[in-house]
């Protein structure tokens, strides 16, 4: 936990000369030529109060979220196989002493039926998530789960990146875990200040702070080289968190020669029985959370950053405008819920947001943005320091943009069904018109491949 240094964060937080407007104009200055920000501009911007300096680290981060990701969001669904846990997170409903939750995990058969519901529903990335249990969800079971899912085909559309939020491995099962061909491998910190870790974290395999705080090395080591990061905001205070989770970016980057592929900001929500979520220690306000995503867009221009089903659609729409790039939508936190929705009494934690995709689809769309269900990077081996490579220097939009849209137009063809989104066909159109000469030639090539029935097109 060397890179976590604890005094040194506690005094760029108290540091009383971090108020100085000036100098909090100028970090927002420099950050506009999209090479990131120290730990300690970063902490000088946590200090921002003046409404004007706030709306210009605002404009900023869309301005760098749009110069490097263009006005994309790439859409994802969570798949939960088991909610079988042996640890206790005083946050979590999954945790072992909640003997008021249903325990279920899922078979085979029902991994592909909620796997193929999301595939209707247009979805082409899922998010495997699980808890931790050495019998429901060992790795075994989680390769299984991933092949049936590959394997499974509707009219062409298929889930063609399966990402995984599970437990932390040691080395050699992470490279079991990287034969089974997942996307990025996401972990989450929870809480990066140690003491709090310990309380909330009292019994089994997840009490270890620096076995977790290592894993994405240990991943790396093992060949996944797209990793996700990510705190639980309202454990602890939010600019301590912040601030180490962008020490922990820093340090991957340095010691790996690659930052985070994403960073995750999910909120303590309401939880069955979890005290910690009931009333989160230390809950962060909403305005609090849309200054902590525009920072990390400052901080690490070249990483992704998913907003996921937790947060309102009120409060989604303000965050896609300073920086996100990733978002879920149409989600269920309940294994075996996309087929038979079964409500609280299996669920990890109370959703804010519970439209279907094809409903954020169309709100996006209104909003300016574009649906991305784009899966391109992974499948040509863009990863790792060669996805990097391209974010960093902003060449990934030439790439991504074509591949976005032929993907939506794919989502249109398919998923449009009963649905009008004939705007959202509209607004695609004038999107195509709108991009440069040689994009929209490969583009416009793509879509009419498209309209004859190929499907899975990209470059
Ligand atoms: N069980 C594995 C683990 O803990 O690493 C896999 C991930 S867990 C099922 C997914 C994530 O949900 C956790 O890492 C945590 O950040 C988040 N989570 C747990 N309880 C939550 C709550 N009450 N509100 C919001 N997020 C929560
Ligand atoms: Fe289990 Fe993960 Fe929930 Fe903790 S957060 S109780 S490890 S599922």
């Amino acid at each position: 936990m060397e890179f976590i240094n604890e005094k040194y964060l506690d005094e760029l937080i108290t540091n009383k000369y971090f108020g100085d407007k000036n100098l909090q104009l100028s970090i927002i200055e420099k950050a506009k030529l999209g090479k990131g920000l120290s730990l300690k501009d970063s902490a000088i911007l946590l200090n921002i109060i003046d409404d004007e300096i706030l709306i210009e680290l605002y404009k900023t981060a869309k301005e760098i979220k749009e110069n490097i990701y263009g006005n994309r969001l790439v859409m994802f669904a969570p798949l939960y196989l088991t909610n079988a846990c042996v640890n206790n997170c005083l946050y979590c409903a999954f945790r072992m002493d909640n003997k008021e939750i249903i325990r279920k995990t899922l078979t085979l058969e029902e991994v592909e039926s909620e796997a193929f519901q999301l595939i209707k529903d247009g979805h082409k990335r899922l998010l495997l998530v699980c808890g931790e249990h050495p019998k429901e969800s060992n790795l075994p079971y989680v390769g299984n789960a991933i092949e049936r899912i590959y394997n499974l085909d509707y009219k062409g559309n298929n889930i063609r990146r399966v990402n995984v939020n599970i437990a932390p491995l040691t080395t050699d099962e992470f490279k079991i875990l990287h034969s089974f061909e997942i996307g990025t491998y996401q972990i989450f910190q929870e809480t990066y200040h140690y003491n709090t870790y310990s309380i909330m974290h009292p019994s089994g395999p997840k009490k270890d702070y620096t076995f977790r705080l290592h894993a994405p090395e240990r991943a790396f080591e093992a060949g996944i080289d797209d990793l996700g990061i990510g705190v639980l905001f309202g454990l602890t205070d939010y600019k301590f968190e912040l601030l180490a989770l962008l020490s922990h970016a820093e340090y991957l980057d340095k010691t790996l020669g690659v930052g985070p592929h994403t960073i995750s900001i999910p909120r303590l929500e309401p939880a069955q029985n979890a005290p910690a979520a009931q009333q989160p220690p230390h809950a962060v306000d909403d305005s609090s959370f849309k200054k902590i995503v525009a920072i990390i867009r400052l901080a690490v221009p070249y990483t992704g950053i998913i907003l996921s089903t937790r947060e309102k659609p009120e409060l989604r729409r303000e965050l896609f405008n300073v920086g996100v790039s990733q978002i879920s939508a149409g989600s269920k936190t309940s294994p075996g819920a996309y087929k038979n929705d079964t409500g609280n009494k299996f669920g990890q934690f109370q959703l804010g947001d519970h439209r279907e995709l094809h409903e954020v689809v169309e709100d996006v769309c209104n909003l300016g943005y574009m649906p991305s269900f784009c899966t391109a990077c992974y499948r040509s081996g863009r990863t790792g320091d060669r996805f990097m490579k391209l974010a960093k220097s902003g060449k990934i939009g030439e790439i991504c943009t074509p591949n976005a849209l032929a993907t939506f137009k794919e989502y249109l063809l398919d998923f449009a069904n009963g649905k009008d989104l004939s705007r959202v066909e509209k607004t695609l159109m004038e999107q195509i018109e709108n991009l440069p000469d040689k994009e929209k030639k490969i583009t416009k090539k793509m879509v009419e491949e498209l309209k004859k029935g190929e499907r899975d097109i990209y470059f």
